[in-house]
Parts: C-alpha cells; structure tokens; sequence
C-alpha cells in the first residue's frame, strides 16, 4: 500500500483522505486540532450549540451532494426553513433573492461539526499535531511537529493557502520548486471575520428570516443569524443566541481588542439593527478567524502541475472560493487527479 500524508482534516483533507483510501492508499491525516472540521465546526457551551465558522451548507455538485445525502448521511440532517433576508449600510432590511432562498440550507441539529464527525470515521486522523515543515526525500516526504513524525511516499497539504505557503517556507526541498510553489500559494488572499455569539433570556422575537446578510458591504456587521431558528436542540427553550459574523475592516481594526472591550460595541450594533429592545447578553463567546474567507484564489491547476510529480499536491477553499461543499468537491477532485497521476507514473 502506498502511503500519504494528509496535513488538514478540514472537509478538504477530509474528502480527498475517503477517495484515496477508497483507492487502496494508506492515509493518514495530521490536524492540529482535537476534532475534524477545521472552520466547518461547531462549539457548545452553557446548553447553546453554535456554529461559530459556516453557518451552513449549500448544495453544491453530485459530488458533494451525494456525501452529505448519501455516504455520510445521518438522521440529524435539517434544511434550515426560514429565508436569508438582507440588509445594507443604513441598515435598511429587506426580502432576500427567492431563488438563492429555494436551494436548501443543510446543517444538523447538533451542529456543523456532525458531518466531519462522521467522515472522521475510519479514517486515521492525528490530532493535536500541528506539522511545522516536511522535508522532501528521494522517495518521498518526512513531516515534523517538533521534530520528525514519520515519512510517507506521498503529500496531500489541506490547510489555507497563507499557512501552507509559510509551511512551504520553513521546509526543505530536493528539487527547487519552493519559491515557485509559494508564488502560486501567495496569490491566494484571505479576509479575516471576527464571530460573535450572543446568547439572550428571553428568546428574541421571531421574524420572519432566519439570518440577515450586509450585501453593499457598508455594514460592520457582515451576518446576523438566530441560530436557535435552526433546531431545538440549538438552544434552552427560554433563550436564544444570536451570530454576529463582523465585517473585514471591522474585524481588522477591533482584532486585538480585548473581548470585554469589544462584545458592548457588538450588542449594540446588533440592537440597532435589527431594532428590538433586547436585554444584555447573558452569554457570549468571541471566535477570531485569521483566514476566515478567500477574497482572492489561487490557481490549484498551475501549483499541482508544478508539485504532482513530485507527489506533492495542494487542495481546499483557497483554490475554489470560501464554501464548504466547494471544498469537499475540491478534495475529492485533487484527490483524483492525484489517483491519475501516480498510476501513470
Ligand atoms: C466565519 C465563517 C463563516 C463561513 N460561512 C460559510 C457558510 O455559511 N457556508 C459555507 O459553505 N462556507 C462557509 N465558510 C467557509 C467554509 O467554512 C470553508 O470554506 C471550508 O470549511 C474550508 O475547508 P478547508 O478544508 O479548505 O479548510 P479548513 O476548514 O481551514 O481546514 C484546514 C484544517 O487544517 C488544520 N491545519 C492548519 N494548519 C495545520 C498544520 N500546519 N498542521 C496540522 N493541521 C493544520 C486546521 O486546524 C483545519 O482543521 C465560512 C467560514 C468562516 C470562517
């Protein structure tokens, strides 16, 4: 069996991992994290479960579709009902596209994090280990924590293009592509979005949407979700937690405030906006994503022609745009071309 290593079991990692292994591979993947997911996650805290990075899963290509509703199908699916209004500078709300509306919203009823859950299983996922640099060999990769892991003939990289070009950085090369493989990765760019969760007793008003988004771009506030909206389980039935995902500039200028500092300003957007008296918060929780969302991709065909046949190749939403199924879709694709290659070679 050949080995590969996977570094990132986010959906990316995670979809390429299932189709190698299908394929006869032997895979293993490294995350830095205790559970799989990367920013499809969900937290739960004080008897709120939230998704503090995607909110949700669009419906994507058969690919993709076919893992969520088939292979890894579970009961705790749900198309969220409610619609997706929006908003813009001012603060002006108004009905969202009908069309965009009718497409289904998938999640679970305890949380995002549900689908890595169950394409976590079977495979053999290393947790807790953040990979500093690989070294390429004459047959094939050694990765490194803080010193070396193991070797493996082959190297899938699944993490944001911005921290796998400084992982790039810091290895070590027979042949010399890493400035060539961090010129492609550095043409990636990714906005950082601070999310911030607001748990209120009582339950706020129910409206007529589920979540609000800023489409001028004008707004500090870029998303506004009432997440107990998307399950009972979401919520004690007295309260209700609201997501306030800020704008770029807004997440920029207030990243190094600390969260006393920061939660007041983001209440009282929050109340403006949507024009309700509401008590103060009696939960919140601060998540602050460095490469929450590519504005810019790179070109995953030019690295991958570059890396393949040096059985290196790069896969995720740094390559396709900042969505989950997009993601899978691209793993599963990589993965693939990856499959070709080395029955080729
Ligand atoms: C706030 C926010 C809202 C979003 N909203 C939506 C939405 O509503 N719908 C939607 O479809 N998408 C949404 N997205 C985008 C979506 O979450 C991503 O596009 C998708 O999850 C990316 O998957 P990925 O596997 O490419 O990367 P990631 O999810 O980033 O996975 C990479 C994994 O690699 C790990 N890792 C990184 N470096 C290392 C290392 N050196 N060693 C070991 N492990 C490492 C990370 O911990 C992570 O688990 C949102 C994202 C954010 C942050």
């Amino acid at each position: 069996m050949s080995s590969v290593a996977i570094i990132g079991a986010g959906m990316s990692g995670l979809a390429a991992a299932h189709i190698l292994q299908d394929a006869g591979y032997a895979v293993t993947l490294f995350e830095q994290k205790h559970n799989p997911g990367g920013r499809a996650t969900t937290h739960k805290r004080d008897g709120f479960i939230f998704d503090p990075g995607a909110q949700y899963i669009k419906q994507g290509a058969p690919d993709s579709v076919s893992f969520i509703t088939d292979r890894f199908s579970i009961p705790d699916l749900i198309d969220i009902a409610r619609p997706v209004w929006i908003f813009d500078g001012s603060g002006h709300i108004q009905e969202g596209d009908p069309i965009l509306n009718a497409e289904p919203k998938w999640n679970y009823r305890h949380g995002l994090c549900m689908l890595a859950k169950r394409m976590g299983e079977g495979l053999d996922i290393r947790f807790e280990t953040h990979i500093a640099h690989v070294q390429q060999t004459h047959i094939g990769w050694n990765l490194y924590a803080y010193q070396l892991i193991r070797s493996f003939e082959y190297l899938i990289i699944a993490i944001p293009a911005p921290a796998a070009s400084a992982l790039i950085q810091a290895s070590h090369f027979t042949h010399d592509i890493r400035s060539q493989i961090c010129t492609q990765l550095d043409t990636a760019r990714y906005n950082p979005l601070i999310s911030v969760a607001l748990g209120y007793r009582p339950r706020p008003t129910s409206r007529p949407y589920y979540a609000l988004v800023n489409t001028d771009r004008q707004h500090p506030i870029s998303w506004l979700a009432w997440e107990h909206e998307k399950a009972p389980e979401r919520a004690p039935a007295d309260t209700g937690l609201l997501i306030a995902q800020m704008a770029p500039s807004y997440s920029i200028e207030h990243w190094d405030t600390p969260d006393a500092d920061l939660i007041p300003g983001v209440v009282e957007r929050v109340r403006t906006l949507i024009d309700e008296e509401l008590p103060y918060p009696f939960f919140t929780d601060v998540q602050r994503w460095p490469y929450a969302l590519p504005s810019d991709k790179a070109d995953a065909d030019k690295l991958n022609a570059l890396t393949l046949a040096h059985g290196l190749a790069f896969c995720g939403d740094a390559f396709v745009g900042g969505r989950v199924h997009l993601a899978i879709e691209h793993g599963i694709l990589v993965a693939g071309q990856f499959i070709g290659q080395h029955a080729r070679s």
